[in-house]
């Protein structure tokens, strides 16, 4: 597979932690010129240098991907010349259906779907007005096929972020933009480590075919496969990447 991304212009959205950063690090080596996007400058600025001294390209800009006013503002910084997005900013705030705040699911809802449709709309029609063809993906979940405890809303919104996926996929293929989405099971990021240290998160990976967590290096060649023109007759798809949690026996 050849994912030679030089020439592309990549946005990242969540850029300044776990996932986000990884993906801007992987794509930037890729040739990449990666623009890394959060709600405070301070990270992203900080990743953003360390790409570019290291012979990178990489800009930074403040984005909160709740805020129509926000995204618009980030894309006008952007300019014309998008053309692959990774939607990948989200937030899981886990209660129990009966305990989860309106707040909160509003704030889950709001950052892993709505947040999806700004950015990917905004890039869309970037892309149609610039009559330049583009990939955008959707970062989802397995949580988007199958439910666990406390995670009602987060599971909901990758649910709808894949449906999603689809109908942009259909709506927009016309325009040369494909849509699709990559489908993570449990990877080890620094804000999950504890929790798998515990028994309850010991027991989850037993629960895992493979029982082993994902690393992110495990979502490197198939986010580098929906980016890049390999996967030029690929849209509305989703891609699982779980060490096979989602085939694990009932
Ligand atoms: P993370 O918390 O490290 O990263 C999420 C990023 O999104 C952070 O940088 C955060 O600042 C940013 N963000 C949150 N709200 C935002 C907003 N309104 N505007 C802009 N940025 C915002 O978590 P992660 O594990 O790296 O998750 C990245 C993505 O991968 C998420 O969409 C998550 O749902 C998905 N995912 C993660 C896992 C996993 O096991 N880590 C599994 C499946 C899916």
């Amino acid at each position: 597979m050849t994912a030679d991304l030089a020439g592309k212009t990549v946005l990242i959205t969540g850029a300044s932690s776990g996932l986000g950063l990884h993906f801007a690090d992987l794509l930037a080596g890729k040739g990449a010129q990666v623009v890394l996007a959060a709600r405070s400058l301070k990270a992203i600025e900080d990743a953003a240098s360390r790409i570019v001294s290291a012979g990178g390209m990489a800009k930074a800009v403040a984005m909160d991907v709740t805020n129509r006013a926000s995204v618009e503002k980030a894309f006008a910084a952007i300019g014309s010349t998008l053309d692959i997005v990774v939607n990948n900013a989200g937030i899981s705030l886990p209660a129990s259906a009966l305990d989860m705040t309106e707040d909160d699911f509003d704030a889950v809802l709001d950052t892993n779907l709505k947040g999806v449709f700004l950015v990917a709309q905004s890039a869309a029609r970037a892309m149609r007005e610039a009559k330049r063809p583009g990939s955008i993906v959707n970062v989802a979940s397995i949580l988007g096929f199958r439910v666990a405890g406390h995670v009602s809303a987060y599971a909901a919104s990758k649910a709808a972020v894949i449906q999603l996926t689809k109908s942009m996929a259909l709506e927009w293929a016309r325009y040369g933009i494909r849509v699709n989405a990559l489908c993570p099971g449990y990877i080890e990021t620094p804000i999950n480590q504890d929790f798998f240290r515990t028994e309850a998160g010991k027991a989850l990976i037993n629960r895992i075919p493979q029982r082993r967590l994902g690393l992110p290096q495990d979502l490197d060649a198939p986010l580098l496969l929906l980016c890049s023109d390999a996967s030029s007759y690929m849209t509305g798809s989703t891609l699982v990447v779980d060490g096979g949690h989602l085939v694990s026996s009932l």
